[in-house]
């Protein structure tokens, strides 16, 4: 290590062989990148849907009944070693072609129809807030000492694991860490 990677980086830890590399912030664009995709895709199905069929009682039941669907269905990440992903049948993608494949169906249906035209854009629109609730707020990018790096902290139980390898962040780190969110 020398004085210029100490300036350059700016944080230096007692370990002397550990200069902490950028926190790499751009995983948070990417995130939000993905959530502006879907809300774009689902502005874009509202866009197309009548006012008329918005405004109905049933296109509202549909709307909400589908996103919590779609909430649920995201489930939520594995922690390796502690927590598996959410899976089984309501939790895969059939049963996202199944719900939009009735939705398409209900469209046919008189009067009950605008609920069929609800599911989708209600199912897109629960992704990004279920993305956004995880990785802009549950989740953190915080560095894993025993990973090296960088690593996505998902919270269990009051303590945050490495999404990779399922490391616990220790709280002797808390500080550092607390200094370090704040210069953003
Ligand atoms: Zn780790």
């Amino acid at each position: 290590m020398n004085d210029a990677s100490i300036r350059s980086t700016g944080t230096v830890t007692r370990d002397s062989e550990s200069v902490r590399a950028k926190k790499p912030v751009y995983w948070k664009i990417v995130v939000a990148l993905v959530i502006i995709a879907l809300i774009g895709i689902s502005a874009y199905a509202l866009a197309i849907t009548p006012t008329a069929t918005i405004l109905t009682p049933f296109f509202a039941a549909g709307f909400v009944a589908c996103a919590g669907f779609g909430w649920f269905w995201m489930g939520v990440d594995a922690i390796p070693g502690k927590r598996k992903r959410s899976r089984g049948l309501l939790h895969g993608w059939f049963i996202v072609g199944v719900v939009l494949f009735v939705g398409i169906i209900l469209t046919y249906v008189p009067v009950v129809a605008p609920l069929g035209y609800a599911l989708f854009p209600a199912f897109v629109l629960s992704l990004a807030g279920k993305l956004a609730w995880t990785y802009g707020y549950k989740s953190r990018i915080l560095y894993c000492q025993r990973c090296g790096t960088y690593r996505w902290f998902h919270p269990m139980n009051g303590n945050w694991y490495c999404s990779k390898h399922g490391h616990k962040w220790y709280d002797a780190e808390s500080a550092t860490v607390t200094m370090q969110s704040k210069e953003e």
